[in-house]
């Protein structure tokens, strides 16, 4: 059977449901087509179930166990103190399709096979049907990513385990020479070992083996887990941080794992893959009202800069660890991600500039104010557009804040906040002590 849809969500995951159900609040009929994969189990923080909530997946929130302790430690600093709640993805993901059919949105289980470009629509291919849409979100996870830009290699052995009940929630981080295990207990009776690694030569052993040989390295998972008994085979998961550099064609807008998947090690895949929803929302309203070259520059751009703050940030992490255990594994990788290269600083000071930006749900361009430390353009402060209110100062040759307030209709805090704003990045000068009018420097010559 052939469908016409305006919005097809093709992935059953965090990203696509929640891109799904926030598109459904705004009032858009939403055919989401995917399967439910992931038999593993993860760590969130407690801001990730924030964001669960935030997108109305209260059923998905529900099924999240803990908090626990986190204990361990990395680069031979203790890293205990925080918690960590334990997610059960098959569990999880079962509770996230509920959320949104609860929301109304229309579920296809199928597996999605292809999809390609048929003059304005795109044609979704499952195994027996298609389905013509204006809009696809790719949502399939990091599987689903096209000509990918990669970190270091990695892979992660995952088994479950039969525990004691001790009642305690809690997860362990431990560095090996070879890479890290995490360990996370339910309190109930399962344990979780997963063990990131490279391409270690033991995988060729089998998973039973490998993992065998990296615990004995291990000695407080292993204490962890002493007495403990498998439960089910050992399975592998892909776990190579990747960018995936394939632009975005009109009305294809990558969501998640398949625009972006992180280094395991951050825990924030699944933080990350709620936070774009946002975006990825903006983006499909924005292509809806007819833009679309802003908002592929928008979602390129931000996937980019995801990319290199992630691997700043991993490259110290890495780094950390490999000064106090010189292996290989860890040298290597903090190489790898010290070689990603940050974006070219932009030269000069603040300027003007035209942006995509993020306005109501939706992406458009708007001039904005770009800095070296802000390239992609800031162009509100406390719901003040800076442009127009830069423009204002000018043309009234004033820093008299109750004056800006009154023409921009906010209160004066929020007008104070923005020239102070504009002031700090050094596009106005410093209001006197009583706001004064009268004559200032301008600074039009930091303008476009
Ligand atoms: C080893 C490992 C450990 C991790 N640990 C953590 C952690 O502790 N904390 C954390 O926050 N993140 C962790 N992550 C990252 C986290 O899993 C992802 O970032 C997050 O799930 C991304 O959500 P997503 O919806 O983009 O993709 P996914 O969760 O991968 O969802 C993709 C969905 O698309 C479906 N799908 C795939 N192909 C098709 C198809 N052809 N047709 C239809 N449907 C399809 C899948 O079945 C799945 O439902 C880990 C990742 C790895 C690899």
């Amino acid at each position: 059977m052939a469908l016409r849809k305006e919005i097809a969500i093709l992935g059953a995951g965090p990203a696509a449901i929640a891109t799904a159900c926030a598109l459904r609040r705004l009032g858009h009929e939403v055919l989401l087509i995917g399967v439910p994969r992931n038999t593993a189990v993860e760590g969130v923080s407690q801001r990730t179930l924030g964001l669960l909530r935030e997108h109305g997946l209260a059923a998905a929130a529900d099924s999240v166990g803990g908090p626990g302790e986190r204990v361990g430690s990395w680069g031979g600093i203790d890293v205990a103190g925080n918690s960590e709640y334990v997610v059960q993805r098959a569990e999880f993901d079962r509770a996230l399709l509920a959320d949104a059919a609860a929301m109304g949105v229309r579920i296809c289980a199928e597996r999605v096979v292809r999809y390609e470009r048929l003059g304005a629509l795109w044609r979704v291919h499952t195994k027996r049907n298609y389905v013509d849409c204006r809009v696809a979100v790719d949502a399939r996870g990091r599987r689903a990513q096209r000509s990918p830009r990669r970190g270091p290699a990695l892979i992660a052995v995952c088994q479950r385990l039969c525990t004691p009940r001790t009642g305690r929630v809690f997860t362990r981080l431990e560095a090996i020479a070879q890479g890290w295990c995490w360990l996370a207990a339910d309190g109930r009776g399962m344990s979780w070992l997963q063990i990131t690694s490279g391409r270690e030569p033991s995988l060729r052993l089998g998973l039973d083996e490998h993992l065998r040989r990296l615990v004995a390295t291990a000695p407080q998972v292993a204490a962890d887990l002493s007495g403990a008994i498998a439960t089910g085979a050992p399975i592998a998961r892909a776990a190579t941080p990747s960018l995936c550099t394939r632009p975005d064609e009109p009305g294809l807008i990558r969501a998640g794992d398949a625009a972006i998947a992180l280094d395991p090690l951050s825990g924030q895949g699944m933080y990350e893959a709620l936070r774009s929803v946002v975006a990825v929302t903006g983006a499909v309203r924005g292509y809806l009202s007819g833009y679309w070259d802003p908002i592929a520059k928008f979602m390129a751009e931000r996937t980019a800069e995801l990319w290199q703050q992630s691997s700043l940030k991993a490259a110290h992490h890495y780094g950390q660890e490999a000064q106090k255990n010189p292996s290989p594994f860890w040298s290597e990788a903090a190489a790898r991600y010290r070689a990603i290269q940050p974006a070219p600083p932009i030269p000069g000071g603040a300027r003007i500039d035209w942006r995509p930006v993020l306005n109501s749900a939706r992406i458009e361009l708007r001039r904005v104010v770009v800095t070296p430390q802000f390239p992609r353009g800031v162009w509100q402060v406390d719901a003040v557009d800076l442009p127009k209110l830069l423009d204002f100062l000018h043309a009234a040759r004033t820093t008299d804040v109750a004056c800006a307030a009154r023409r921009f209709g906010c209160p004066p805090a929020a007008a104070a906040h923005a020239m102070q704003w504009l002031s700090d990045h050094g596009l106005l000068e410093p209001a006197g002590p009583a706001g004064g009018t009268g004559p200032h420097g301008s600074p039009a010559d930091r303008l476009d």
